[in-house]
């Protein structure tokens, strides 16, 4: 693998797994008792993104830590990806609305307008009676 690629890839690969833990703390009723606090705001906003349990945070120090092992990440791309996702995360929880007036490919997708907020509200689950996520 070439050397420019490997930071890259780590970064997309720490950024994929960290996906998967977020889709085990929804299907695991356990998990998700320890993620439901996160998901507990009627109103979106960048401290959402900040808020988790103290349980949920020293479960995902294992996650972390396999991670880096399997992946095998620099300190650089590591901290790299860090930065990146402290970024993205305070965006897309904030309530954020950008106004787009551009058309998307041949199509004519026109995309007017995007809120943050409401996009996390399009893949946000709700708790059922079991306490598991749908
Ligand atoms: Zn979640």
């Amino acid at each position: 693998m070439p050397r420019w690629l490997e930071a890259p890839l780590a970064v997309a690969l720490m950024d994929y797994t960290l996906y998967l833990w977020h889709v085990l703390m929804h299907r695991s009723s356990w998990l998700w008792r320890l993620h439901l606090p996160h998901h507990v705001d009627l109103d979106l906003d960048a401290s959402t993104a900040l808020r988790f349990h103290f349980s949920e945070l020293v479960v995902s120090i294992a996650w972390r830590a396999g991670q880096v092992v399997l992946i095998g990440v620099s300190p650089r791309a590591y901290s790299a990806w860090q930065k990146l996702l402290m970024f993205s995360i305070l965006f897309h929880h904030s309530n954020v609305e950008l106004r787009l007036s551009s058309s998307v490919g041949s199509a004519g997708l026109s995309l007017r307008r995007v809120c943050t907020a409401s996009i996390i509200r399009l893949f946000a689950t709700k708790p059922t009676r079991t306490g598991r996520a749908d």
